[in-house]
């Protein structure tokens, strides 16, 4: 379809105008030519604005709006303690004069740090979850504030409903304007995919203008298997929320596990490694968790020669150098 008719689509459902739109897209000539390989870009996604921004911005623009539709009179959601999607979702809540209550995984740090630190600037409630599995804490604390009478909204894991991973479909949307001004097409986009909604956004959105460009995951915290299968399912209902007449297979999801190490935010050499590079080849930071580990995976594929010097890969930053500060020991080490 058309750019214009899926434009319509989206605006439909009336997303709010939280980001500084559209992000900034660019070459990277310093780190490309380092790694000898395609031509790399960058989406720069960690510039959304709002809270140090990142990617979770484009997902609360629509998810926000269902909020204020609904009447909510306080948002909840739900992370790990370094959690960017909380720290986002805590800045979007403040910025429209909403309080937030954030169920944190765990029991609270000495030190507050990083995202954390930040959740805390924002005026974000956390409560932890202890032993409790995350998602029955947050449902339990829902409930809880129910109880008091208020009218909660609560944001899915990572912002990664059909609803939020329209975020994407317009960020595809977004990238296909900016590139079709330029005169360029990308063969592929690579990104840290961990929740969902990120990739399930950007494959609806490929397939739904018929865009020549493959869509490449680094797996965060899954395994592709499983993975790939969640993401059929998230993006086949994000297509119906749009009514776009697409059908979406396991088979059509490209996610690379091969960068997990040992686990979600575990810092590697992979991550240690991207850091330094970005920030020395491009005066750009990277995150430890995500985008380090998304960039050091893209670095293995080059190298690996999954890409031939003609092409042109973009690289879309999703954000997170905030965590950086909640990671010296790590990256100093
Ligand atoms: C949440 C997040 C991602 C992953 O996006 P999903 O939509 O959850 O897959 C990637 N990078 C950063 C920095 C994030 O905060």
């Amino acid at each position: 379809m058309e750019l214009a008719a899926l434009a319509q689509r989206l605006e439909m459902l009336q997303p709010l105008p939280l980001g500084y739109l559209p992000t900034p897209l660019g070459p990277l000539p310093r780190l490309s030519q380092a790694l000898g390989g395609p031509e790399v870009w960058i989406k720069r996604d960690d510039l959304t604005g709002l809270g140090l921004g990142g990617n979770k911005i484009r997902k609360l623009a629509f998810l926000l709006a269902e909020a204020q539709r609904q009447h909510a009179d306080v948002i909840m959601t739900t992370g790990a303690q370094q959690s960017n999607h909380a720290r986002q979702t805590a800045a979007v809540a403040a910025m429209l004069g909403l309080p937030c209550v954030l169920v944190l995984r765990g029991t609270p740090p000495a030190q507050p740090q990083g995202n954390y630190f930040l959740d805390r600037l924002l005026g974000a409630e956390v409560r932890w979850s202890g032993d409790r599995p995350l998602l029955q804490a947050l449902d339990a604390e829902a409930e809880a504030l129910r109880q008091e009478g208020r009218h909660p909204y609560v944001v899915t894991y990572g912002g990664s409903s059909a609803l939020g991973a329209c975020g994407f479909v317009a960020g595809i949307a977004e990238v296909a304007m900016q590139a079709q001004a330029l005169g360029i097409t990308f063969d592929a986009i690579v990104f840290a995919s961990s929740s969902g909604g990120t990739q399930a956004g950007m494959a609806a959105g490929i397939r739904a203008l018929d865009l020549p460009t493959r869509v490449i995951g680094i797996s965060i915290a899954e395994p592709a298997s499983s993975f790939r299968h969640d993401l059929a399912r998230l993006t086949n209902e994000t297509a119906a929320l749009l009514k776009l007449d697409l059908a979406f297979s396991d088979d059509d999801f490209d996610v690379r596990d091969a960068y997990l190490g040992q686990g979600y935010g575990i810092v590697t050499d992979v991550e240690r490694e991207a850091i330094r590079f970005a920030a020395r080849t491009e005066g750009l930071f990277v995150d430890p968790v995500y985008t380090g580990r998304a960039l050091g995976g893209l670095m293995d594929l080059i190298r690996r020669g999954e890409f031939s010097p003609s092409q042109r890969v973009l690289f879309w930053h999703t954000g997170g150098a905030p965590a950086l500060f909640a990671y010296t020991e790590a990256l100093e080490g």
